[in-house]
Order: structure tokens, then sequence, then C-alpha cells
């Protein structure tokens, strides 16, 4: 088996690492050696993970903006991220937006704009990492998917869409990468403890006249553990596919959901 140690100094680039999930795994992949390039469009979230980080001496970090929905955004932001760090070992693709509407009730525009953070977002930002693995012979793709990669949901119809798409896209370029030394794989979370739950909650007490204390209760009526899930509970999952010993895991879409999908 090759590559059984933990690789040193190896360049990690996480989209949305600036709050949320994408700050938790920055965290939890910032282990010595690594050089961390954190993306989003929010500069002063990203510093201030960033400036969190850079406390361990032996992590290197470092914040750019990025639009993962801009071709030209992408491609600049990847281009300076080789330039400081060096070839891309690792890429987390965890930027994402959920906007809540009825199908029949949707615009073309917002059904558009989802496609385009959480399929499109993953597909122009692989492009940019894959030929360094490729050359390479090694890397870790993982795709932040969701439940709704697995299941639909009522009022998010192509959030769920996205998701779906990107499981699929997830299981194809697995086979692609199979014998480049790549693994390619989703982890699925179910509700989280972040901005996205929270304004997920607010838009269901809006609509049914709630409070947000009903709504997030409401949430969490539909997971079997009976709780949000931690984004440290996510980051762990995304660190444990990126460990050496995970080169076998290749294709899967992986819930942590507290039981919500078997
Ligand atoms: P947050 O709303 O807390 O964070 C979303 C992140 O995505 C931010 O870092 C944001 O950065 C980034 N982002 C959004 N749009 C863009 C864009 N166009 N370009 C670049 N970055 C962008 O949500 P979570 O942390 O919860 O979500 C992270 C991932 O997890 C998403 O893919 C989401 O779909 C998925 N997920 C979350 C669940 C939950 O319940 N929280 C459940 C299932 C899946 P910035 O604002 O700086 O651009």
């Amino acid at each position: 088996m090759s590559e059984t140690r933990e690789p040193t100094q190896r360049h990690v680039v996480i989209t949305g690492g600036g709050r949320g999930i994408g700050a938790a795994i920055a965290e939890r992949l910032a282990v010595d050696g690594t050089r961390l390039t954190l993306l989003g469009r929010d500069m002063d979230k990203l510093e201030a993970t960033a400036t969190r980080l850079r406390r361990s001496p032996q992590v290197e970090t470092a914040a750019a903006v990025c639009d993962v929905t801009d071709e030209a955004s992408v491609a600049a932001a990847f281009a300076a991220a080789r330039e400081r760090f060096g070839p891309i070992a690792v890429l987390v693709n965890n930027a994402g937006q959920a906007r809540p509407a009825s199908f029949a009730g949707m615009k073309r525009a917002l059904w558009d704009s989802m496609i385009a953070v959480n399929l499109t977002g993953v597909f122009l930002c692989t492009q940019q990492a894959l030929p360094d693995m490729l050359t390479a012979k090694a890397g870790r793709i993982v795709n932040i998917a969701s439940t709704s990669g697995l299941r639909g949901y009522k009022q998010v119809s192509a959030y769920c869409a996205a998701k779906h798409g990107v499981i699929g896209l997830t299981r194809a370029l697995a086979l692609e990468t199979a014998r480049s030394g790549i693994t390619v794989n989703a982890v699925c979370p179910g509700y989280t403890d972040t901005d996205l739950s929270t304004q997920a909650a607010a838009g269901i007490a809006k609509a049914l006249n709630k409070s947000d204390a009903e709504a997030r209760a409401m949430l969490v009526a539909g997971i079997p553990q009976g709780r949000l899930m931690a984004p440290e509970e996510i980051a762990e999952t995304v660190a444990f596919l990126c460990g050496p010993l995970a080169i076998g895991i290749t294709g899967q879409a992986l819930a942590v959901a507290g039981g919500e999908v078997m």
C-alpha cells in the first residue's frame, strides 16, 4: 500500500473556510506541517479563521477572496494559492447555500443560483485542483454534500437537485481517478449547527408563524438522535477521509446525520 504515512507540508484548499462547517474543517486539518488556503467571499471572516490557525507556528494559512460561482475568480484564486503553497494535495468543496422556495413558486434566478453555488462551484474548483493531483498520483477530494443529496425535502428542490448532482459527480470522478492515487468522496451532513440551519429555522418560523425555538424543534424532530450535528463532527469525518489509511474509500456518500438517512 502506498501513502501510509501522514503527508507533511501538504497543501489543503477549503472553500467556504471562513465560518461554519468550513472553519471547523480548517481547524481540524490544521495539523503540523499543513499549508491551508481558505477561500470565500467574506475576507473578514476568512482572516479571523486564518488568524486563529496561525497561533500554531507549524501551520501556514492563507485567506483569499473567491466566489465559487465565478470561473475567473476561481481560476485566479487557485493560481495564487498554488503560487503561494505549491501543488494542491487536498480539496474540500464546502462552500454552499440553501435558499427555500416551493417548486411551483420558484423563480429561474433562484434555481440558477442554487445550481451555481452548490454544483457548478464544485465543478470549477475541482477542475482547478485535479491536475496537481493527477501529476502527483495522489490526492483527496471531499465534497460537502448533504442529506439533501440522498433524499428529498419540501421547499428546497433546487438545493436538493444540486446536492444530488454533487453526489453523482463524486461517484463518476471517483471512477475516473481510481487508478491515480486519488480518492473522491462526499460527506452528507444532516442539519448542523451553523448559520445555514439558523436561517432554515428562521424561514420555517416565518412561513408557519412559529417562534425560532419552535422552528428549531421542528428541524430536530426529524433527526433520530434528536439533535443537530456539530460542525466538528463533520470535520472529523473529512479528516478521516483525508487520512492515509482511507485510500481504499472512494466514491462514497457518507451521512453524518444522527440516523436521519440509512
Ligand atoms: P454557512 O452558511 O455557515 O457557511 C457557508 C459557507 O459557504 C461560508 O463559508 C460561505 O463563505 C461559503 N459560500 C457561500 N457562497 C459562496 C460562494 N458563492 N463562493 C464562495 N464561498 C461561498 O453554512 P454551513 O457551514 O452550514 O455549510 C457548509 C456546507 O455544508 C454547505 O455546502 C452546505 O450546503 C452543507 N450543509 C450544511 C448543513 C447545515 O445544516 N448547516 C446540512 C447539510 C449540508 P462566504 O460567506 O465567505 O462566501
